[in-house]
């Protein structure tokens, strides 16, 4: 870390980021008008410190859940509908079906389909309510609503129930989105409420889920600060988080606004240092409308995104009790040394991270931009162990994630100090860099890697070796390029468009099947999505294993050609 960079971090404070945490920890954050009105707080804050904010207003689809609750005939269980729950103010009433699910101990595997899947068939649960176990996430509730099911009930892992969202749309639905819009109703009970309903499935009882929700266009105000770079002021780093919360929300995500806050104060006063500009966007919709705000941003920006965002931060949930590790961080392959690095120099210690999920307003991965970090510092596995605390998306860890336990205590001053520090250093480390800190070396690897176990999966009925000669071509150029760059042969401009380029060609690939310019649904995606079908050969008979082939063989074609085209762009500049 630089001297410069040293210096700056000197300026932070937890004054103004700590009274912004305390407003937030008495405003509930889920109603458009009181997100609106909570936006007002962060902008008159930035006002007060002289930054200049933009707050932009874009229309945004929304759903918002109001109450729920399920009725039997011995009684009526407490209940949180998710978001894009369909309403249903007079119940639905149905036979129960229980299918069992695993609850994750991980986070890695929290996203996951765990659901069994003989007891998912379509012949044991259409025209039933299905009861299951875990958290209303849109992988499970899609495939229930597709064999049938007409109302769905998760059984969350604790004694409280979680607020969430189960639609598989990311941000505000487009004509080709609607179609997966769900059309059941959805609610979420605790623990033992969902045991005594799962009983009362075994006896083949019956239940009724009451849903009353909001749907529709909110005007939703989006502050946006522009902290303008002195050498190539169109060039950015996006800092990112939302400020719409579950109820008042502390750790998620009022710490990360309130870092976001800071980070714009120090980094306005410090302008003159800056090389690229900085934005800093907080979000709304991001609760009630998967990610609407951040995506409309990646819609109404993206040519601009395009050509010149050099690196996308994302902010949620840093500065929470307990939260001593940096752990399961998300960073791609590109970045991981880089961030490691920032977490060492800042901090002194040590951090371990994974590929991000298809989560936590990362609306940037079709167009294409390096990123790093969605959630932020966490709890030891220990500590989480002696307290039976379960996974959870947020809160560093803390089970008050989503529920109304998030207030004040979750958030931790000093934490938050030192995460605001670690956010600093690593946007500013960005934006000032003469040559992006990117190291491309690591994702041909990763992508080495990934092809490995997938040909171990496939066998002998499909041959990967064309996607691997081309990534260790791409490797060799890369080589040549980095001791390019290394020994000056390269100048620094040709380097850096190099460097933000590839992350054109090669994000997309590794994490999207949609197109550029459009969003994958917020379902997991699992590495060079277009051979992942070379893992679930298996799956296959002799009869329809041509139709994965075939599958495998665009997929195929697709990684080759965006290899070579990144190769030719490297080659290039290295001559
Ligand atoms: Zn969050």
């Amino acid at each position: 870390m630089s001297e410069q960079i040293r210096r700056v971090l000197d300026d932070v404070s937890t004054v103004l980021p700590w009274e912004l945490v305390e407003v937030f920890s008495t405003m509930p954050r889920w109603e458009p008008k009181d997100v609106n009105r909570s936006a007002d707080e962060i902008v008159s804050r930035l006002a007060a410190h002289d930054v200049p904010v933009t707050v932009l207003e874009p229309e945004l689809y929304l759903s918002i859940p109001f109450s729920a609750e399920i009725r039997t005939a011995d009684g009526t269980f407490r209940a949180k509908p998710p978001a894009y729950s369909v309403n249903m103010p007079d119940g639905l009433e149905a036979e129960l079906v229980h299918v069992p699910a695993k609850i994750t101990n991980s986070i890695s595997t929290l996203f996951d389909k765990n659901q069994d899947k003989a007891a998912s068939a379509p012949e044991r649960i259409a025209g039933k309510i299905v009861i299951s176990e875990g958290f209303s996430f849109p992988g499970k509730v899609l495939e229930f609503e597709r064999n049938g099911a007409v109302g769905v009930i998760a059984v969350n892992p604790g004694v409280d129930a979680h607020w969430g969202i189960c639609t598989s749309i990311w941000g505000t639905p487009d004509l080709d989105d609607l179609p997966r819009k769900p059309t059941i109703p959805v609610a979420a009970v605790n623990n033992p409420d969902g045991k005594t309903l799962i009983a009362l499935a075994e006896q083949g009882g019956r239940a009724a889920i009451v849903t009353k929700m909001e749907e529709g266009w909110y005007r939703s105000k989006l502050p946006v600060v522009d902290i303008p770079g002195q050498e190539q002021p169109e060039k950015f780093v996006l800092l990112h988080g939302h400020y719409d919360s579950w109820d008042v929300g502390v750790g998620d995500n009022a710490t990360g606004d309130a870092t976001m806050l800071e980070i714009a104060r120090v980094l306005w006063a410090n302008r003159d240092k800056l090389k690229r500009s900085v934005r800093i966007a907080w979000w709304p919709g991001h609760s009630t409308g998967r990610y609407a705000g951040s995506t409309w941003f990646a819609d109404a920006f993206a040519i601009d995104l395009d050509e010149n965002c050099v690196a996308q931060v994302n902010c949620d949930s840093p500065g929470c009790r307990w939260a001593t590790l940096f752990k399961d961080i998300s960073w791609m392959s590109e970045t991981e040394s880089y961030v490691q690095d920032v977490i060492r120099d800042v901090t002194g210690l040590d951090s371990q991270g994974e590929r991000p999920h298809r989560a936590g307003d990362y609306a940037f991965n079709n167009i294409g931009i390096s990123s790093f970090f969605m959630l932020s510092s966490t709890m030891p596995d220990e500590l989480r162990a002696e307290k039976g605390y379960y996974a959870v998306g947020g809160c560093g860890g803390n089970i008050a994630w989503h529920t109304e336990n998030d207030t004040l205590e979750i958030a931790d001053r000093e934490i938050l100090e030192r995460d605001i520090k670690v956010y600093l250093a690593a946007v500013m480390g960005v934006a000032n860099a003469e040559v992006l800190p990117f190291d491309w070396r690591a994702t041909t690897e990763e992508f080495l890697a990934t092809l490995d176990s997938y040909q171990a999966k496939a066998g002998d009925r499909f041959d990967l070796s064309p996607s691997v000669a081309a990534v260790t071509e791409l490797a060799s150029s890369l080589e040549a390029f980095y001791a390019a760059v290394a020994d000056g042969s390269v100048s620094k401009e040709a380097a850096n468009e190099v460097i933000a380029g590839l992350a054109r060609i090669l994000v997309p690939v590794n994490f999207t099947r949609e197109t550029r310019f459009r969003h994958d649904p917020a379902l997991p995606v699992p590495p060079l999505p277009a051979l992942a079908t070379a893992t679930e050969l298996d799956g296959f008979d002799e009869q329809s294993l041509g139709f994965a082939k075939t599958q495998l063989m665009r997929g195929q074609n697709r990684v080759v050609s965006a290899l070579r085209d990144a190769r030719r762009w490297v080659d290039a500049v290295v001559g």
